[in-house]
């Protein structure tokens, strides 16, 4: 199970937001049969919705979305997170793939090439806080910490990473946003740039260090304090994929279809209604779409 913990650095000059999220992104990775570039891609983005729902929810129950429309081969990419720690997320092209870019690392900016990040915050009340800024470079940290200083005047530095192997599995995912607090003294920032150009990438401090290794490197020298029951909050917050799709929510779906098409659905065997967020699929046998076809019947009768 992934978790997220919250804190903060730099005696109050900045609040932290740190996640690790491997087995999410496994998941999203086997249930889409991602290559391991789109991997990183969506797994980026689950992990930056994921930061962003706490970082800039009020209430508990908001959710954020990121939908990003490239001109590469990954098509669009959508990822959902809310604050009870719910991911979800898929993609236009799930094979699409890339050589490793000159660093090394999988080509993520590649993949998604030129667009628009899109971000959208839905309220409890149904209420939708929305807002696109241009891609800086694709590479999903720094599109969101752009869209962070642009958008929400939150100064940032955003770290994601995903470290998968050719045929899977993701062996560390996981990030984290630094915010630059009012009034953050000059020195305190400028030690955390210093440890931002050290560090590695953040993938693979997770991978030898663990989250609170990996937020303690990031953080050297500026004491991070961890948010806990101190400040009636739970300290960690489990994170995992988790659609919110069921069978019934299915099966309204398919009221979308016309009595004769359900009919001819019926004696072709069955129907399968697949969840386009988790790839979860449903089965419905002719029976069931003989009975809908009665109950949309009975429904004009009424
Ligand atoms: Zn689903």
């Amino acid at each position: 199970m992934g978790r997220l913990i919250r804190g903060l650095a730099g005696d109050g000059a900045f609040r932290v937001l740190a996640a690790e999220t491997t087995d999410a992104v496994e998941e999203a990775r086997r249930r889409h049969g991602l290559a391991p570039t789109a991997t990183a891609a969506l797994g980026r983005a689950l992990t930056g919705a994921a930061l962003l729902a706490f970082l800039l929810s009020k209430t508990p129950r908001e959710r954020v979305t990121l939908k990003i429309e490239g001109d590469g081969p990954l098509g669009h990419l959508v990822a959902e997170a809310g604050v009870d720690g719910r991911l979800r997320g898929y993609v236009g092209r799930p094979e699409a793939d890339l050589p490793p870019n000159e660093r090394g690392k999988l080509d993520v900016g590649g993949l998604i090439g030129r667009g628009d990040l899109r971000v959208m915050r839905s309220l409890p009340s149904g209420e939708i806080y929305d807002s696109t800024v241009p891609l800086v470079s694709g590479e999903i940290a720094e599109d969101l910490a752009h869209y962070l200083a642009k958008s929400e005047q939150i100064p940032s530095a955003v770290l994601l990473g995903v470290r998968v192997g050719p045929e899977g599995p993701v062996e560390a995912a996981g990030g984290m946003v630094v915010q630059v607090l009012p009034g953050a003294p000059e020195e305190a920032i400028a030690r955390l740039e210093e440890n931002l150009k050290a560090v590695p990438g953040f993938s693979q401090l997770l991978k030898e260090k663990g989250l609170p290794g990996a937020v303690e490197a990031v953080l050297r020298g500026l004491g991070f304090e961890k948010l806990g029951e101190k400040a009636g909050l739970p300290p960690e917050i489990p994170i995992a994929f988790r659609c919110r799709c069921d069978r019934e929510k299915a099966r309204a779906s398919l009221s979308f279809f016309t009595p004769d098409e359900l009919e001819r659905m019926a004696q072709e065997g069955g129907a399968e209604v697949v969840c386009r967020w988790c790839g979860e699929v449903y089965r419905f046998a002719p029976g069931e779409l003989k009975a809908l076809n009665r109950g949309q019947a009975s429904d004009q009768t009424n």
